[in-house]
């Protein structure tokens, strides 16, 4: 089966690609590397023995995506492909509107015309805004507080009408809640460009000294310790979610949280991030950021009942192979 992975060189992609190719799959990657690097294809042969066909493209150039489409024999496509930063989404909501949408709107229509119906979309926890109760289950309403957010519903939205339209689309749409780690031989992980948004990647650049102090944003939430809670889940437990949506024998449109189910607080994932790593991370008590919600967990009994997700890492796994990453490909 040939498995077009459209952000295939992203941080969730690789690992996904990686699930693929060890699992048979014959991979095509679509990525425009605004957000990766090409060294990834290296890295992904190295873990798996395995080459994928890869192709530099845009997915807003409809030609060219249309001659990839012509080419192979594309049997199903996991969309990846995104611009994924919320502060960069609120300071230029145009250009995350035409990436997002215009990308997804060429691929859907691609599939369309070369008649491949079944596609895995990458969706977020984001679009439940802040949820009235927890675990939060896929059937709670739906709002968003940030373009990139609104980008991911609007998605959401033009893949069920597509699917009234015509239902020969087998839809399947995960919502990831917080994916961190990396793959365990510290060949793939998040490497965001500049100052991390993210709290994973932003605890990493304190313990190795790029960044010389964590602002832990509020601690008077409703919470345990009064930090942010949230379902932090590792990227490996995240991608396999993928090949089990393309597995799944059941036809239609169908949506899956892909969160532990397990909620986690700013202060725990700091202290057990030194635990494990035998490491110092400099800490201070901020201000809330504007727009966080306290607490977000998912419910996963769906994804696990019609999946067969589960999760096998745990949170010590996540800070040590997130640190793991960062120290080898830095040489610390
Ligand atoms: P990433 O930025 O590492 O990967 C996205 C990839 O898409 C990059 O390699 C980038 O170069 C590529 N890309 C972007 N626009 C493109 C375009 N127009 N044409 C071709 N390639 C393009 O992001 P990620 O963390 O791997 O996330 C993957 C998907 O999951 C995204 O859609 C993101 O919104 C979604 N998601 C991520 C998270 C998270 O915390 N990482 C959470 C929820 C949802
Ligand atoms: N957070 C923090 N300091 C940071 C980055 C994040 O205290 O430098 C907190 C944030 O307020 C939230 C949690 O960490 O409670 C997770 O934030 P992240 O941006 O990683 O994920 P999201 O809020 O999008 O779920």
């Amino acid at each position: 089966m040939k498995v077009l992975v459209t952000g295939g060189c992203g941080y969730i992609g690789s690992h996904t690609v990686v699930d693929l190719l060890n699992d048979g799959y014959e991979v095509i990657i679509v990525d425009n590397l605004s957000n990766s690097k090409i060294e990834v294809l290296d890295k992904i042969k190295k873990i798996t023995g395995k080459s994928v066909t890869f192709y530099q493209y845009d997915l807003c150039d409809k030609e060219k995506l249309e001659s990839v489409f012509a080419k192979e024999k594309i049997d199903a496509v996991i969309h990846f492909a995104g611009l994924k930063a919320v502060g960069e989404s609120v300071q230029k909501p145009l250009m995350y509107y035409e990436n997002n949408l215009f990308s997804t709107i060429n691929l859907l229509e691609m599939m369309q015309k070369y008649k491949v119906y079944k596609i895995v979309f990458s969706s977020s926890a984001t679009v439940y805004g802040s949820p009235k109760s927890l675990p939060i289950k896929e059937d709670f309403p739906l709002s968003t507080t940030n373009p990139y957010g609104t980008t991911k519903l609007m998605i959401e939205n033009i893949l069920t009408d597509l699917y009234k339209a015509d239902n020969s689309f087998d839809i399947t749409i995960l919502r990831y809640f917080n994916p961190i780690g990396a793959h365990k031989s510290g060949l793939l992980g998040e490497d965001p460009n500049g100052i991390p948004n993210n709290l994973m990647p932003y605890i990493v650049k304190v313990a190795t000294g790029d960044l010389p102090i964590l602002s832990i944003f509020g601690d008077d939430y409703d919470t345990e310790d009064g930090t942010g809670v949230r379902d932090y889940i590792h990227v490996c437990d995240l991608s396999y979610g993928h090949v089990l949506a393309l597995k799944n024998p059941q036809n239609g449109l169908k949506i899956y949280n892909l969160g532990t189910g397990k909620g986690t607080s700013v202060l725990e994932l700091v202290t057990m991030f030194e635990k494990v790593n035998n490491v110092k991370v400099n800490r201070q008590i901020a201000k809330r950021r504007e727009g966080d919600i306290a607490s977000c967990y998912a419910s996963n009994e769906k994804a696990h009942k019609e999946l067969g997700f589960t999760c096998k890492y745990t949170l010590e796994d996540m800070c040590k192979d997130s640190y793991n990453y960062v120290k080898k490909n830095t040489n610390l």
